[in-house]
């Protein structure tokens, strides 16, 4: 498995502490099955700053001590940058930087809105080739209120990625049914792990592939592994045509 979305850098932001805490979660994600991580330090969310230089030189370390580690697993470079006006302007600058070098740009909402400019400037980013992928929709608290306005940026190109505990009920049953329900209507293209560590936040991919294969069947795991692995080699993933939440599904009170 790829995992396209993890803390796993020593010392750059609430992830991994030193590097110890990154073996450790290395020796775990093999454990479930993961082969290659993207590391996605946060940018520019609270007072975390990873531009795109400093996260290649640490991934380089990273994986010349997983090598020393005797561990198999491959780390690449990326980014969780916070969305900001000047998203465009940063990758130009050589700030901001890509799944893998890609062109595919995880981008994070805070958890509570979406802003008004977002449509605006994932077009802007579009315009300049690059793809804008909008990490767990499903916990941002104006999507799950809202979700024709995740309906709207996916039908207008944004790719989307939940995240694995949330698949499987690690943050409760309203999540986990949120998130079915971006699946079914093809509101997400991706699933990763965004493990900060190995206790509270750990990878649970394979108990989230799990449920995906008992609800969906083996077709459905092998369609998020195969545009996992699209990325990295910055080719086109498979997308259906995104459907609209029906919101009273969701919130019918029983
Ligand atoms: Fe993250």
């Amino acid at each position: 498995m790829i995992d396209l979305h993890c803390h796993i850098l020593p010392g750059v932001d609430d992830g991994a502490e030193d590097l110890s805490a990154s073996i450790r979660m290395a020796k775990e994600a093999v454990r479930q099955g993961i082969h290659t991580i993207v590391a996605t330090p946060h940018h520019l969310n609270n007072q975390y700053e990873n531009p795109k230089q400093t996260v290649i030189e640490r991934v380089a370390e990273l994986n010349q001590a997983l090598v020393k580690e005797k561990i198999d697993l491959k780390i690449l470079p990326g980014q969780e940058t916070r969305i900001y006006g000047e998203l465009v302007e940063g990758f130009e600058s050589g700030e901001i930087l890509a799944v893998n070098e890609s062109q595919y740009v995880l981008v994070e909402f805070s958890s509570s809105h979406v802003p008004r400019y977002t449509e605006k400037l994932f077009y802007d980013l579009q315009m300049q080739g690059l793809i804008p992928v909008i990490v767990h929709p499903e916990r941002n608290q104006q999507i799950i209120e809202q979700p024709e306005i995740l309906y709207q940026l996916v039908k207008k190109g944004a790719l989307t990625q939940v995240t694995a505990a949330s698949v499987f009920g690690g943050f409760g049953k309203k999540i986990k049914g949120f998130t079915l329900q971006l699946i079914e209507a093809n509101l997400t293209h991706f699933i990763a792990s965004d493990a900060h560590n190995t206790t509270n936040r750990t990878f649970m991919m394979s108990d989230a592939f799990g449920v995906i294969q008992e609800k969906y069947g083996n077709e459905m795991v092998y369609l998020f592994e195969e545009n996992a692995a699209l990325v990295i080699e910055g080719s086109r993933v498979y997308k259906e045509v995104p459907e609209r939440i029906k919101k009273k599904k969701f919130f019918k009170i029983f």
